[in-house]
């Protein structure tokens, strides 16, 4: 495998290796994505077997205009439509009625398909230069930490990926928000990097939150998820004095902390940097030859919504296996 800055010449590369039917990992603005043709159903069997998910968890299909949704799904409803006019490209994922052209491997079976346009342009370039629409989850092995450097992809994949383009750290940091609209509700499937208050903003209507366990159209969502090797706790206050642990804080404490075992997300408490942090400080952590990690709860409102539903899926695992 190669990990190969994302210049124009080598996402020109790039396309290539997907055109073909091969793997790239890429940049998006939220997560590393494991990129394979949507449209060619052996290419993303491949993207399943270098994961080792399930081929019960659907995938994201990434498009580089907005028209082209057109490609994928069939027309979105107006709220929709309102939805992808504020928030695209952007770290929103909207699921559709799929067109037929969509194979099932890419929605598990599903009538619909869940579609997303990204912001970061080597993603849009990629996308584009390869002609095609470009199925996307995070680049990691199944339920593990999501990459947000080319160096976690490095680590995680191994030889299973053709190409890594290089485009540095996601600014987002956390995964899409995905929602559903139905005619009488709007389902929040995945709280991500879009805000649920922005959409309930932007729509003048309440957006319902979907217990991961009663989420019957997203079948893929186990509890844990997201998930370091090391058991995480989460608590209210940290308990500094556990020498086998690593730290994750929101914010900086007043108190003395052992730095080389401690990451803090935001300083100043700023929700929009802790996500941007949040996976690479749970790579860092996870790294430390500690026993466990503890993580700081912190407020469940805006972006705070994605982040605690990641670190309560990432504390999950122990639970469910203890
Ligand atoms: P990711 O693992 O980030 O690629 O996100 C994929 C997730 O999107 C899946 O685990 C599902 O929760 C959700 N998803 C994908 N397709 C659909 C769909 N057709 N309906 C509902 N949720 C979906
Ligand atoms: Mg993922």
């Amino acid at each position: 495998m190669i990990i190969l800055k994302d210049s124009e010449e080598n996402i020109k590369k790039a396309a290539e290796v997907i055109k073909k039917g091969g793997l790239v990992a890429f940049p998006t603005e939220t997560v590393y994505g494991l990129g394979a043709d949507a449209t060619n159903p052996e290419a993303v069997a491949k993207i399943f077997e270098a994961k080792e998910r399930p081929y019960f968890d659907p995938l994201i299909v990434h498009i580089a205009n907005k028209a082209d949704i057109l490609k994928v799904a069939q027309s979105p409803d107006r709220r929709t439509e309102f939805l992808i006019e504020r928030f695209w490209p952007g770290p929103l994922t909207v699921i559709l009625k799929k067109r037929e052209n969509i194979p099932d491997i890419v929605t598990s079976g599903l009538e619909t398909v869940a579609v997303r346009m990204p912001s970061h342009e080597t993603a849009l370039s990629l996308i584009r230069e390869s002609s095609t629409v470009v199925a996307a989850p995070s680049a990691n092995k199944f339920s593990s930490l999501s990459p947000t450097t080319a160096r976690h992809v490095f680590e995680q994949l191994g030889n299973a990926v053709d190409f890594i383009l290089d485009g540095g750290q996601c600014l987002v940091g956390i995964e899409s928000t995905i929602v559903k609209i139905e005619e009488d509700s709007i389902k929040l499937l995945r709280p991500g990097g879009i805000p649920k208050e922005a959409i309930e903003d932007c729509l003048s209507l309440e957006v319902v939150e979907m217990q991961q366990h009663l989420k019957v159209e997203a079948p893929g969502q186990l509890d844990y998820h997201y998930s370091p090797q090391k058991p995480v706790v989460l608590v209210d206050k940290i308990p500094v004095d556990d020498n086998n642990a690593g730290f994750l804080f929101f914010t900086k404490p007043s108190f003395n902390i052992p730095l080389d075992r401690s990451f803090i997300l935001s300083a100043d408490g700023d929700l929009r940097e802790a996500a941007a942090n949040l996976f690479l400080a749970l790579h860092f952590l996870d790294s430390l030859d500690i026993k466990r990690i503890y993580a700081q709860r912190l407020p469940e409102k805006g972006l705070g919504l994605a982040i605690m539903d990641r670190l309560k899926k990432a504390s999950m695992k122990f639970k469910n296996f203890s």
